[in-house]
């Protein structure tokens, strides 16, 4: 099946402890896509994706979930509306997206902040190893 998506890099998986109350360990990873479609279709994309390997959104924010796909930046720079946040919001407190993130892109910026993915992954490790 084509799904209009071109992966140009894959990151290594690693493993994180949950955030929440969910037991499961999590595998996180980061794919550098191309794809013409815009930002909510690819959302809408990924959302199939998620239900394609057996995610149900039944409205609980910490259930345990099968597959969460996110936009964590995009090449056009910012998007926000009701349904869609880029850059993604929590994304520069989160070392198992920044970590993947940064080995397959780390000098793409974030718009809003200015920092690459590699300065935000090392402050974040930096003010990790403080706490
Ligand atoms: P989640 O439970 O993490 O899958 O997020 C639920 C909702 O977050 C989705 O239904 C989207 O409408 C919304 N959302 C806002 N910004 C983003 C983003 N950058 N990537 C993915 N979902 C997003």
């Amino acid at each position: 099946m084509r799904l209009g998506l071109e992966v140009e890099a894959v990151a290594p998986v690693i493993r994180s402890r949950p955030v929440g109350p969910s037991q499961r360990e999590y595998a996180n990873g980061a794919a550098v896509i191309s794809t013409s479609l815009e930002p909510l279709e690819l959302l809408d994309l990924l959302q199939d994706v998620e239900c394609w390997f057996g995610r149900r959104r039944q409205g609980q924010r910490w259930r345990s979930r099968t597959l969460d796909l996110d936009i964590v930046l995009w090449s056009g720079g910012c998007w926000a509306d009701a349904v869609l946040t880029v850059p993604h919001r929590e994304f520069r407190k989160r070392g198992f997206v920044l970590g993947p993130a940064a080995r397959i892109a780390p000098h793409w910026r974030d718009p809003l902040s200015g920092l690459t993915l590699r300065q935000l992954a090392n402050r974040l490790n930096r003010s990790s190893a403080k706490a």
